[in-house]
């Protein structure tokens, strides 16, 4: 998964223009910058890898989120559809926009249920966010069709999947909007980082102005005459952050190619077992290979493989979100409980609370029996081997005292 596992000469040689000039500002600076501008070129890059119109590099994929948001006029008063298993960032955002995350069930997608989403809709809603977790993707057709027929927006979570694609369309650039993160344990990364992808001028322009204080930057060479036309935000990201970026995309095909054929060797070996099925992804050319997510057949094989792959010291790698502090709504008390550190609206605080608290049994059903393995780019074959033949022995292990006791 991890682009910080290939680190190298090229990230150094790109970090240095900038040290070499002293200019880690993204804006401004014109004359002793001599024309380096990471920023703009990662910009650029992204448009053409991702093959969107407009890309705007900010300071996260969390700030990403909230700039997206803010451009999509998305605020006070609002709901939008979230799924109950992704990274916090997903409702942090929908937060700090004042508006309310509506958890909903995932299926064997491990992403957002259509039907679920169905379900969940009032006239309060006004927007629909996929994740697409662990490098596959959410069923985008009933998810697009859902959106149009209520008039909705539609912006994806692509933090993990950077490099997926769905039906041809590159993921993050089927929507509205789309934001990649390149956080340091993202596919690609410039050790903090995000994007906010999108094909509407009108939300790239917002997202420029609202992730740098609200600056229109069209007052030419002089900052200080640029006007601001909305109250906007710092959500910048710096030179020397953009710079690994851009040495980072570049080696984007050669990521994805090591994912996938590292992602189906560990699969070929897991598959032998006939009592382990496998992620359903809706357009299986798709998968960006970051992660192998398969299941067990109950909730208690998962649980006992877990505790055993643990005794074993296999476990690093191999994550059950089930019980995940970060991932998955059984362990997110805070948001249970709307604990903030400031004083909330009440209303916004009670709606919180009643959407996090609803039955998420369809959705235990699915993660309580999925383990997610990363797929290391450094892997050899043999490794790759070895490991699957671990995995392997305890998962049989398991199954056959499992049938001793049943
Ligand atoms: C990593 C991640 C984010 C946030 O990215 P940061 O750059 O760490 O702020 C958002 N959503 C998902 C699904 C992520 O995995």
């Amino acid at each position: 998964m991890p682009g910080f596992e290939f680190f190298g000469a090229e990230e150094r040689k790109e970090v240095n223009d900038v040290l070499e000039t002293g200019i880690l500002m993204r804006y401004g600076f014109d004359g002793p910058r001599k024309g380096i501008w990471k920023s703009k070129e990662m910009e650029a890059a992204v448009c053409e890898t991702f093959g969107c119109r407009y890309a705007q590099l900010v300071s996260s994929g969390t700030a990403a989120l909230t700039a997206a948001m803010n451009a999509l006029g998305i605020g006070y008063g609002d709901e939008i559809i979230v799924p109950a298993f992704t990274f916090v960032a997903s409702f942090e955002a929908v937060l700090s926009v004042g508006a309310v995350p509506v958890l909903v069930d995932v299926d064997d997608t491990l992403t957002l249920n259509p039907e679920a989403v169905r379900n969940a809709i009032t006239p309060k809603t006004k927007c629909i966010m996929p994740v697409h977790m662990c490098g596959g993707m959410a069923d985008m057709d009933a998810l697009v069709a859902i959106c149009k027929e209520h008039n909705l927006i539609l912006l994806e979570d692509a933090c993990q999947s950077i490099g997926g694609t769905y039906k041809g369309k590159k993921l993050g650039t089927i929507g509205d909007a789309g934001t990649f993160s390149f956080d340091f344990v993202k596919t690609i990364t410039c050790g903090e980082g995000g994007v906010i992808m999108t094909n509407r001028e009108d939300v790239y322009i917002a997202s420029d102005g609202y992730s740098d204080h609200g600056h229109d930057h069209k007052g030419g060479l002089d900052r200080g005459a640029d006007l601001h036309p909305f109250i906007g935000y710092n959500f910048r990201i710096s030179e020397l952050h953009a710079a690994v970026g851009v040495a980072q995309i570049k080696k984007l095909d050669t990521f994805l190619r090591i994912q996938r054929s590292n992602n189906k060797l560990l699969r070929e070996i897991l598959a032998t077992i006939p009592e382990i099925s496998f992620r359903r992804i809706p357009d299986e050319a798709g998968d960006s290979c970051s992660f192998l997510s398969w299941f067990l057949p109950t909730e208690a094989i998962t649980k006992a493989v877990v505790a055993e792959m643990k005794i074993q010291g296999i476990l690093a790698g191999n994550f059950y979100w089930f019980v995940n502090n970060w991932h998955y709504i059984t362990k997110w008390d805070h948001l249970k409980n709307a604990v903030t550190l400031n004083h909330v609206h009440p209303d916004l605080k009670a709606a919180v609370i009643h959407h996090a608290n609803k039955d998420f049994s369809a959705s235990d059903a699915v993660m309580g029996r999925c383990i997610s393995t990363a797929i290391s780019l450094l892997w050899t074959e043999e490794q790759i081997k070895a490991k699957g033949e671990q995995m392997k022995a305890v998962i049989n292990k398991i199954l056959k005292e499992q049938q001793v006791h049943a």
